[in-house]
Formats: structure tokens, sequence, C-alpha cells
């Protein structure tokens, strides 16, 4: 079923024009290559299939320097940030979840980058956003991963409580020139395409607050795949758990040195949050679409679904959800583009919102669509399972909602 969305383009939310051409740049590539490939790399019978497709989509996306919206101007990027790159991720989630997922997660592993180079004075940046935007500007665009979640430690390293977290297993030891690290990290998002890492590693597991240090690896040290991840949704979207195993990091990749790896991770996930709740709510949009078209087509009780009181209501909550999560999310996603070290509150709620309404109105679009809405051809299903995922990556939304609550009140 063809859909036209005016959600993407009429927005609630007055965006600046910057903005407006973004979207519409994102909109075109993503209807060019992102939505022929969206159910055929979530249908796909292998994960070859998967990284194969997922790769292409990412060397196209070099043709509007994507990857590059969030390197400053002077490295050769596109000068945005979180506010823009909300705007690029909603879009894309809107045609599929996994892409948005891929390219924000490569943001994500930049971001450590961006904050060492906020705090040196441009120097980090120099060394790895100029190189990152001239692989994109020649067609062959970097991906990055960021490496936290471990087998044993997911949800207490992305809340606020430095002082009570729990071992790091992965270590890195001093050595002459640099660190050798070795662990394990588990979800690594993009880890099995990804040609950079920003690994956190401890150097005394005992105390990982006050050793927690970030570095770069890149694929020829040897990081390796231990797994792909056969996943609920975000089927598009390669997940590995990785192993270090003694691999050296020279000096010079290290991002924050040990005891200040605690604090990037804070300020990392302050500002990835609100680009994540963005990915819910281009769900949640091309879910309403989808429930819209087809109350628009279906006949039922003598007359179209949508002529029937209880399913414009139905819509009409959908719809309520959808603009108060945009207002959230590009109204954080501002203030947090305007403050360094931005706040961890706001992002926080802008995304357990943005999760909950996409399961909320995803769920709700299968049932305005009945029986058919339950099928795979109808897409919507898809959707549902994308959906999920929001709440519970990037911190689960219980996670995000104590961060918030005890950002507040200085708990
Ligand atoms: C597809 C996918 C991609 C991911 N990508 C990345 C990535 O790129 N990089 C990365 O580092 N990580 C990544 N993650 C990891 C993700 O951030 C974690 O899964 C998430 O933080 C939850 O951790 P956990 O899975 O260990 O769950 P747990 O921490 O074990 O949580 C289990 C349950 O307990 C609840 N809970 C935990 N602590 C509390 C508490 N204090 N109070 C109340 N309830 C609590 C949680 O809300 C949850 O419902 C990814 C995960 C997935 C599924």
């Amino acid at each position: 079923m063809a859909i036209k969305s005016n959600l993407l383009e009429n927005t609630f939310y007055q965006h600046d024009k910057e903005a407006i051409l973004l979207r519409r740049s994102v909109r075109e590539f993503s209807e060019k290559y992102v939505e022929p490939m969206a159910m055929k790399l979530d249908q796909a019978k292998s994960k070859e299939e998967v990284l194969s497709g997922m790769k292409k989509i990412i060397e196209a996306s070099s043709e509007i320097r994507l990857l590059s919206l969030i390197v400053p101007e002077h490295l050769g990027g596109m000068g945005g940030l979180i506010y823009m790159g909300s705007n690029a991720l909603e879009v894309l989630a809107y045609y599929d979840g996994g892409a948005a997922t891929t390219i924000g997660a490569t943001w994500l592993g930049l971001l450590p980058v961006y904050i060492g180079g906020t705090l040196d004075g441009g120097a980090t940046w120099e060394k790895w956003l100029r190189p990152f935007a001239e692989a994109d500007e020649v067609g062959k665009p970097q991906v990055w991963s960021f490496a936290i979640t471990e087998p044993t430690a997911g949800s207490d390293y992305e809340r606020i409580e430095g002082r009570a977290l729990p071992e790091m297993t992965t270590v890195a030891t001093q050595v002459e020139g640099g660190y050798r690290i070795s662990g394990r990290k588990v979800f690594i998002s993009n880890s099995p395409i990804a040609s950079h890492m920003t690994v956190f590693a401890v150097t005394d597991k005992g105390r990982p607050y006050e050793t927690m240090m970030c570095a770069i690896a890149t694929k020829d040290m040897g990081f390796k795949i231990e797994q792909v991840y056969d996943k609920m949704g975000h089927r598009s979207a390669p997940t590995g758990e990785v192993v270090f195993d003694d691999i050296y990091v020279p000096e010079e990749n290290v991002i924050c040195r040990p005891g200040l790896g605690w604090n990037f991770v804070k300020m990392t996930l302050a500002m990835s949050r609100a680009p994540v709740g963005a990915i819910g709510l281009g769900i949640a949009k091309r879910a309403f679409d989808k429930a819209v078209a087809y109350s628009l087509e279906r006949n039922q009780g003598g007359k179209r679904l949508i002529d029937h009181q209880l399913i414009k209501y139905k819509l009409a909550t959908m719809l309520e959800k959808i603009l108060v999560s945009e207002y959230s999310i590009y109204g954080v996603s501002k203030k947090v583009d305007g403050s360094f070290p931005p706040s961890e509150l706001e992002p926080s709620l802008a995304k357990s919102f943005g999760g909950d309404i996409a399961v909320k109105v995803s769920l709700e679009a299968i049932q305005i669509m009945g029986g058919y809405g339950y099928m795979k051809e109808m897409e919507v299903e898809k959707i549902a399972r994308d959906a999920k995922l929001i709440q519970i990556y990037e911190g689960t939304n219980e996670v995000n909602r104590l961060t918030a609550i005890e950002n507040l009140l200085g708990l």
C-alpha cells in the first residue's frame, strides 16, 4: 500500500529552514535507498545479506554526506549536531528503524570524540573528525560503534549513580606507548561492520568510577565479533558481541584518560537520548500513516473505517502522542545543542516518551488494521517490532526515568 505522509513534511514543530531542507534530502535519500530495502532486510534469510545490504545503504548515504552531518563545518562536515541529528533520524526511522539505528550508532560512537574536542580546544576533532568527513566525501564512509554494555552490566552503566558502578570486566593495562585492552562487550550496534569503536575500559576492575577511560579501537587492531545477534526488530541494523583479546591501542587513540570515562559516558548519553527518541517518533509516524491509509480503504459496518467515530478517536489519540513527542524531542534537542555539559534530565524524558509512543502507536495501528495488521505483508507488524527497541536501548525507559528524577531532585 503506497502511503504519503504529511507528518514528515507538515510537522507540528516549526523547524528551522536548514532542518526543513535536511528533512527533504533525507527523505529523498530514504525513498531511493532505504525504503526499497527495509522489508527485504527485515525478512532476510542470512546475516550476510543484512550486513551487505546495510553497507550499501551506508555507502549511498555519502551522496548526501549524511554521516558528516554532525561534523563541524571547518572540518569538512555539515555543522549540525543534536537538533539536526534528531531530524535526520526521525525521517530515516520513518522508512526503517534499523537504518536510523545504524546511522545513529555511528554518531553515538563519535560523541565521545566530539566531547573530547570540545574540552581540548579541537585537537581531538582534528585527529578523528576531519578524516571521518574526508572519507565520507569520497564515498567511503566510516562506520563507528560505541561500546560500554557488558554481559553482567547494562543498566548500571546507563545511570547517573557513578559511584555505585559495578565491576567492569573490560580492562586496559598500561604498556609502553599505550594500553592493552581485554574484555567483552555485548549488544554493540554496528560492531559487525564497524571500522572504529569507542570502547570504555577500566584500569582497575574494582574501581570503575575512578579508573574508567575511553579509547578508539580500530578494526585492524583486532577486535573480534563473537556473534551477530538475531533480533526481534531493527533487523537491518547489525548488532554484535565484541571480544577484545589483549589488543594494543596506542596512547594517541585515548579519548579520555582513566578517571574521566564515566563523565564522558554521561555526557554522551545526555547528547544521544533525544535523537533516540526521534527514532521512536519516526516509527510512530509511519504506523499512524499506515493506520490512516487502511482506514480510508477498508469498509466495515456499511462505511469506511475512518467514518466510524471510534476509529477517528483512536487516530486522534495516536496523533496527540506524536504531537507531544515532537515538541519534546525538538525542544530538548535545541537545548542540548545550546549547552555544555548537557543536562541529563530532559533528554532522558524525551527518549523514554519517544519510546513509549512508538510502542503504543504501532500497537494501536495493528489494532485498527485488524487481522491484516497482524500479517507481515502489511508492514505495521515490523514497525511494532522496531518500536520495542526504543524502550530498551540507550538505557531502558525505566533507567531514563530514574535518571531524570534523580537529576531533578539531586538524589
Ligand atoms: C539492539 C540493541 C542495541 C544496543 N546497542 C548498544 C550499543 O551500541 N552500545 C552499547 O554499549 N550498548 C548497546 N545496547 C545495550 C543497551 O543499552 C542495554 O541493553 C540496556 O542498557 C539495558 O541493559 P541490559 O540489557 O543489561 O538490561 P538490565 O540492566 O539487566 O535490565 C533488565 C531490566 O531491569 C530493569 N532495571 C535495571 N536496573 C534497574 C533499576 N536500578 N531500577 C529499576 N529497574 C531496573 C531494566 O529497566 C530492565 O527492565 C544495545 C541493546 C540492544 C538490545
